[in-house]
């Protein structure tokens, strides 16, 4: 089949026809894949960041019909439209019965995947299932628990963004953050996990202030529910919101320096979101006296704290009535042989989201 492989960290991808995928084992199913985003962790697994082994092929968002099923399997049948989850949720362990299917203890960080497990090769030669979906692919094998049912209305390239991006950002907001009506809201960096944090924070009745360096992501923002949006170094965000600081504040970003500023923009008693994949070796420091004294509650979110059976039919049901999206997300739709040049017109922040069709 045809797949983009990351050869080596740092090289561009190289689009080629003679990748092979052994047939599905019990509880597996193939999908046909339709729609594949390339999100900003693609892009840092491709330079080999958190550890990822080469040769890899990535993309971890992905939509697309079932096309084979492996024995046992009865949630998905041939023809079924679905979405695949980079967090397979096992439904079992200690996280999936306490309803945390979003750290499910199942999934394998790509430093601890074995590249022979896979199902993947190429030119004689195992190939890692990046974040175990590698969607850059014309098809991809995963567990049947990983796919959900998607309704006929939503257009694949809609879909795919449903695999990691939006749920990340909704789900900071309305998840991890659980904003509710009447507060305020400040949203560090206007990616497409940002902006999707400021719609779940309108769409959860929060007013939204948006901060990215870069003039047309603020317009977007803007466009999209913010009710303000500054350039990180703008004075007025150094006066306290409503007097005391943001009720809530959510930080896709996640570098020191921005989680910092966050924490310093919320009040006493607020909560700050990271919800950025940050750096192992970036240090951040508080006071003993302030943890104590502010009140203030630090958040990590992962994969927006989302729950994907519940948070997929819920961005469907903001998508239809208007409070999601997707379409200002999207700015193309573009063959997988286009692959690099996504990559880079996404990296200069020219497009904000460009999906590759495998
Ligand atoms: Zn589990
Ligand atoms: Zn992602």
């Amino acid at each position: 089949m045809r797949a983009a492989v990351s050869w080596e960290a740092g090289a561009p991808f190289r689009v080629q026809d003679d990748v092979e995928r052994r047939d599905p084992g019990p509880g597996e199913v193939v999908v046909r894949i339709r729609a594949a985003g390339v999100c900003q962790t693609d892009m840092s697994l491709s330079k080999g960041k958190f550890g990822q082994t080469m040769p890899v092929i990535l993309g971890h968002e992905g939509a697309g019909e079932v096309l084979q099923v492996g024995p046992g399997v009865t949630s998905s049948a041939v023809g079924d439209r679905v979405l695949l989850t980079w967090v397979p949720a096992c439904g079992h362990c200690y996280f999936c019965v306490r309803g945390q299917t979003y750290i499910c203890a199942t999934r394998k960080r790509s430093s601890d995947r074995d590249v022979n497990e896979g199902p993947l090769s190429a030119q004689g030669q195992s190939v890692m299932q990046g974040l175990g979906t590698a969607t850059f692919a014309e098809e991809a094998l995963v567990p049947a628990h990983g796919v959900l049912p998607i309704p006929d209305d939503l257009p694949y390239e809609y879909a795919a963004l449903l695999g990691c991006a939006v749920p990340t950002g909704l789900g900071a907001a309305l998840n991890t953050g659980k904003v509710t009506p009447g507060e305020s809201v400040m949203v560090i960096g206007c990616g497409a996990v940002g902006l999707s944090a400021v719609q779940g924070a309108r769409a959860g009745g929060g007013t939204v202030v948006a901060v990215d360096p870069q003039a047309s992501r603020r317009a977007l923002a803007l466009e999209l529910g913010a009710t303000e949006a500054f350039a990180p170094d703008d004075p007025r965000l150094n006066e306290p919101r409503n007097g005391v600081g943001f009720d809530v504040a959510i930080d896709a970003v996640a570098h020191s320096s921005t989680i910092r500023q966050a924490w310093d923009a919320v009040r006493r008693g607020g909560r700050l979101v990271v919800v950025g994949a940050g750096a192992g070796d970036d240090m951040l420091e508080f006071s003993a006296q302030e943890l104590f004294h502010d009140q203030k509650s630090l958040l990590g979110s992962y994969y927006g704290s989302s729950d994907m059976r519940r948070e997929l039919p819920r961005m469907v049901e903001l998508w239809r009535s208007g409070l999601l999206h997707l379409d200002r997300m999207v700015d193309g739709i573009v063959p997988l042989d286009d692959i690099n040049d996504v990559v880079r017109r996404q990296a200069s922040g020219e497009v904000l989201r460009v999906v590759v069709t495998p």
